[in-house]
């Protein structure tokens, strides 16, 4: 910048792929990797491979590099892979976002491509990373132990036979949760929506994952306080909130909600909707999935378990929120001064208040719900989710399929209450949205599905009314084998 004239080390094209819309740890190896003098040809989101390729074609990239956050984007990676292949490319490539990881690049991506394809764990690895890849000294010394360690990687992975029960047996063994209690009755039933003013939101903020967004590992607030990495955190944060007070002040976001109650029974593993009193007419339908690994504890859970059966009155409760409204005109106002540290702050902002409104709507949710009542915990022990009930969100490992927000939000009709949409591969747009289900049981907790068997794939799709083969497109990071 300023207009020097130094020569450019290399073109690097980057992307978030097709049908994910998240882009902050991206951006923020953009800004990293020009400020070590590579040119970055920035596509944007939801990019599809051969715009991504074609792109890399034209500008004469040394590399290409992907990010994505939500799980159909690795299955997205693999495409791109296999594509790069196809066109007998040489480029490295590279792979980076939050559920990427060593593991799945190894296993899922790398055998795609016969070039150097390469995890980046996080901004300040990605110099080192397209160094190494360039440097003539170092390219192959880099490129022979990366391929190595995937060698070994993905041996390992098929050393560990994860033993699995039938679904049969893991529907026998259950989580182990009993109905025994009246279930809690909402105040009200339907779905409402609603706006929540900035200030509202900002006491519920829980700032540790703000720090992660940065690559500051920590704590807050103890974080700010931290040997080595105090400083940057206080600076960081402290631009943040000087950020944050101006969105609020000036109102640039806003906040919007919707969220139901709803007559729910579990059926199978199943949860059902009811649309009338008398519990006869299907109002939604979630498919939930179920532990099959063979545990010590001899349990296999499904969230449908913590909904009692048919013959209670048991509910269950959905919302959806974004803090997004707003943001692309904020983003596009940094982007045009070139400030790209506010426009990342101001993305990482927006995700922070759309936690801390879900944060903020479940606590409410939980007093209209009844069982809230009486409720009375700090911030800190909200963030600790010390209170009663949990409120998973579909992609998450207890539910680990994204497609179920279809259900989710038109049971919510969340595009004309809330102004959220889906993409292609269920992401949510604007990218600052939460969205999940309620569920009141005492005993309700998270846990990880883990690796399904195809019998359970199998029974899944037959519930969903959908083909095998379109499930195990969905759930590719979850099937316990190659379909
Ligand atoms: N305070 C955090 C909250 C988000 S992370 C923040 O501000 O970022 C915790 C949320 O992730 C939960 O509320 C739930 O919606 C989801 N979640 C976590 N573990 C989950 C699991 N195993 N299955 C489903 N959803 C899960």
């Amino acid at each position: 910048k300023g207009g020097e004239t130094h020569q450019s080390a290399g073109k690097v094209v980057m992307a978030t792929v097709k049908g994910d819309v998240h882009d902050i740890g991206k951006n923020i190896v953009g800004v990293v990797l020009s400020c070590n003098n590579y040119e970055v040809i920035d596509l944007g989101v939801m990019v599809p491979a051969d715009k991504i390729l074609d792109a890399a074609v034209e500008h004469g990239a040394i590399a290409v590099g992907l990010s994505g956050l939500i799980t159909p984007s690795l299955d997205e990676m693999v495409h791109v892979a296999g594509e790069m292949q196809r066109r007998k490319m040489t480029l490295p490539l590279l792979i980076g976002g939050a559920t990427t990881s060593r593991k799945h690049t190894a296993v899922k991506i790398a055998p795609r491509y016969s070039q150097p394809t390469v995890h980046v764990l996080d901004a300040s690895r990605a110099v080192t990373v397209v160094g190494s890849l360039l440097g003539e000294s170092t390219r192959d010394e880099f490129v022979r132990d990366n391929a190595d360690e995937q060698q070994r990687l993905r041996a390992a992975h098929e050393a560990k036979h994860t033993k699995l029960v039938s679904l049969d047996e893991a529907r026998a063994r259950g989580a182990g949760v009993e109905h025994t209690q009246q279930p809690a009755k909402p105040e009200w039933l339907g779905v409402r929506e609603l706006r929540v003013p900035l200030d509202e939101i900002v006491p519920y903020i829980d700032w540790t994952p703000f720090f992660q967004a940065w690559e500051l590992r920590g704590t807050y607030p103890r974080i700010l306080d931290d040997a080595t990495q105090g400083e940057a955190a206080r600076e960081l944060f402290e631009n943040a909130r000087a950020l944050l007070a101006r969105i609020v002040e000036q109102k640039l976001f806003e906040a919007r909600a919707t969220y139901g109650f709803f007559r729910a029974n579990r059926e199978g593993d199943d949860i059902v909707l009811w649309a009338d009193e008398a519990r006869s007419e299907v109002l939604a339908r979630f498919c939930m999935l179920r532990q099959q690994r063979d545990s010590k504890k001899g349990r296999c859970a499904s969230l449908a378990d913590f909904v009692a059966e048919r013959g209670s009155d048991d509910y269950l409760g959905a919302f959806a929120v974004s803090a997004g409204h707003g943001v692309d005109a904020l983003v596009a106002r940094f982007e045009a001064e070139h400030d790209d540290y506010n426009a990342i702050m101001t993305k990482a902002l927006a995700d922070r208040l759309a936690e801390a409104l879900a944060e903020l709507l479940h606590e409410r949710a939980r007093r209209e719900w009844g069982y809230g009542k009486s409720e009375a915990l700090s911030k800190e022990e909200l963030i600790a989710e010390k209170y009663r009930g949990i409120r998973p969100a579909a992609g998450y490992p207890a539910c680990p399929d994204h497609s179920e927000k279809r259900t989710l939000f038109s049971l919510l009709e969340a595009e004309t209450r809330a102004g959220i949409t889906l993409t292609e591969h269920f992401a949510m747009l604007p990218a600052a949205s939460v969205s999940g289900l309620y569920f009141s049981h005492p005993e309700a907790r998270y846990f990880a599905v883990g690796p399904i068997a195809k019998d359970q794939v199998e029974d899944y799709a037959r519930r969903k009314d959908v083909k095998v083969e379109e499930v195990e497109r969905w759930l590719a990071p979850s099937l316990s084998y190659d379909p």
